[in-house]
């Protein structure tokens, strides 16, 4: 911190790619300034409170801490004064139509336990997590710590000689079965793909990188909802002497030739920059703010979104105890869900449901003796050309509903006190994000090769973005980390 410059930057969005850009770039000496639309930092970091229940409305599982502990540290500080975090054991309970439960755990000697319930060899288990690891090695080196952008940068940092090593001409779900032969443990290990939104069949193999974030960095909970890592975030913000200025939404940034020069705000102020770095997705910034032509954004095109979800939150007046903090419910035919939400994009009719109890490990989040849910089943982005109504979304609730009572959550309608549903529709105003998708762009073999768009504008010199629409993509870390090498591109192509 000892350095100051004199370039302003202001930040459009207060995601937590916005923010660890913002703390990253005062770090660095810069002058920062955050506009954020909603009246809360943090983007779909979020939460809702009501009749003594509090839902994460967003992300609910926390990986790679040590991401996040790096913003503290570079600022003399540590994680653990600012938010309280925990492993939670099972990382995830997995529930099957045919009444199979299997849990997911770190311990080699747990979860070959599970394994073998599952009627697979342990030893493929631990073949499977061994390749993983390697994949996250690999991708861990460049992609994720040197922040690469695109296949030149591939080409400069590994070399064609370790391409090979990314698996590259199998598919994640390909991958999976060539090392696991049970079905329950196919299916669990392709729905990591979860985690960045996207399909297990469309995805390429390295995406098997994803269970080594579980396995060996451990699945996290911030006590009291995940909202506190955003709270805590924005004291360090606060104590960095970021202006953080909420409820200002951003209609235009400005431009001259191949410069960036102000943003307007809705209500009229223009607010003067020598950089812009853009939370709001590539897209629909580069459409809403600033106006680019229709050859332009025909070239954005494979940055297509990855799903969407219908976000349920129950409040019960009961408890059920065969509930992890983090559970599955399988779909039948898991290839049909895939194909539904990822090629089709129509609503599947028996999708694999993510179910999150959080009152079973934090007692604040629920009134004594009740559990609050939140049910997260993936489904397709918006689309224009065949809009799903919200009818239609609420028969699908309805299928969920069913599936789970189904699979042992019996009499779940009944124990409901309070319900709060978000479809696409309301993900896409409250964030705006590209078609209200969640996890910013899909990761697919043949539509990008699950590379995100560039950091740094191909269109204006001083024109950035994080979040999840740029390398490395969607989720947590992921945006945390595209905010901190944004931040180093930025400092280096502005040398003191
Ligand atoms: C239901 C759900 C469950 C999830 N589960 C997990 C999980 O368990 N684990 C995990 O790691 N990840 C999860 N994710 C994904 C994770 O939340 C996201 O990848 C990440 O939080 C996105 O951060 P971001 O930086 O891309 O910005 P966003 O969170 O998208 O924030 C962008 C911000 O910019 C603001 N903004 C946009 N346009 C403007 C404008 N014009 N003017 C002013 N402000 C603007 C928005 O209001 C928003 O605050 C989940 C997401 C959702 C929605």
């Amino acid at each position: 911190m000892e350095v100051k410059r004199a370039e302003k930057v202001v930040i459009v969005g207060s995601g937590l790619g916005g923010i660890s850009a913002a703390i990253s770039l005062a770090q660095e000496g810069f002058q920062v300034q955050m506009y954020e639309k909603n009246d809360r930092i943090g983007g779909k970091l979020n939460f809702l409170t009501e009749k003594g229940y509090t839902f994460d409305l967003g992300p609910s599982i926390l990986t790679l801490p040590h991401l996040f502990e790096d913003l503290f540290s570079r600022s003399g500080r540590k994680l653990s004064d600012y938010v309280s975090i925990r492993t939670l054991r099972p990382h995830w309970r997995n529930f099957f139509e045919d009444g199979t439960v299997i849990d997911l755990l770190p311990e080699p000697e747990a979860m070959a336990l599970e394994a073998e319930k599952a009627g697979e060899d342990p030893a493929a288990v631990r073949g499977f997590l061994k390749y993983s690891g390697e994949l996250y090695d690999l991708v861990d080196s460049g992609y994720f710590q040197q922040g690469l952008d695109d296949s030149r940068d591939f080409r400069k940092f590994y070399g064609l000689l370790q391409f090979p090593k990314f698996d590259l001409f199998r598919s994640m779900h390909g991958s999976v079965c060539r090392h696991l032969k049970s079905p329950y443990m196919r299916n669990i290990f392709d729905f990591f793909i979860k985690y960045v939104g996207s399909s297990a069949l469309r995805a390429p193999a390295f995406m098997n990188c994803l269970p080594t974030i579980q396995f060996r960095y451990d699945l996290w909970y911030a006590d009291g909802g995940m909202y506190n890592i955003a709270r805590g975030l924005g004291r360090l913000m606060e104590e960095l002497g970021i202006e953080v200025n909420l409820r200002s939404e951003v209609t235009t940034i400005g431009s001259s030739g191949d410069r960036v020069t102000h943003l307007e705000l809705e209500n009229g102020r223009k607010v003067e920059a020598d950089i812009v770095v853009s939370n709001m997705e590539v897209i629909p910034a580069y459409r809403r703010l600033l106006n680019e032509d229709e050859p332009f954004m025909r070239k954005l095109r494979k940055f297509e979104p990855a799903c969407s979800g219908l976000v349920l939150d129950l409040g019960l007046d009961r408890k059920y105890p065969q509930l992890a903090h983090h559970n599955f419910f399988f779909s039948g035919d898991q290839h049909d869900h895939f194909t539904s939400v990822f090629q089709k994009r129509v609503l599947p009719r028996d999708p694999t449901i993510y179910l999150v109890a959080a009152s079973r490990t934090d007692p604040t989040v629920a009134p004594e003796g009740c559990d609050c849910l939140k049910i997260l089943p993936h489904i397709p982005y918006i689309r224009e050309d065949a809009p799903i109504s919200r009818a239609e979304y609420m028969e699908f609730k309805e299928l969920i509903l069913d599936k789970l009572e189904r699979m042992g959550l019996e009499d779940l309608r009944k124990s409901v006190v309070f319900e709060h549903v978000w479809t696409p529709e309301d993900i896409l105003q409250n964030y705006y994000s590209n078609k209200g998708s969640i996890y910013g762009v899909v990761s697919d073999r043949f539509r990008n090769f699950a590379f995100k768009a560039p950091k740094r504008s191909t269109r204006y010199g001083n024109l950035y973005f994080v979040g999840g629409s740029v390398n490395p993509g969607g989720g947590m870390p992921m945006v945390v980390l595209s905010g901190r090498n944004a931040a180093r591109m930025i400092s280096e192509d502005h040398p003191v």
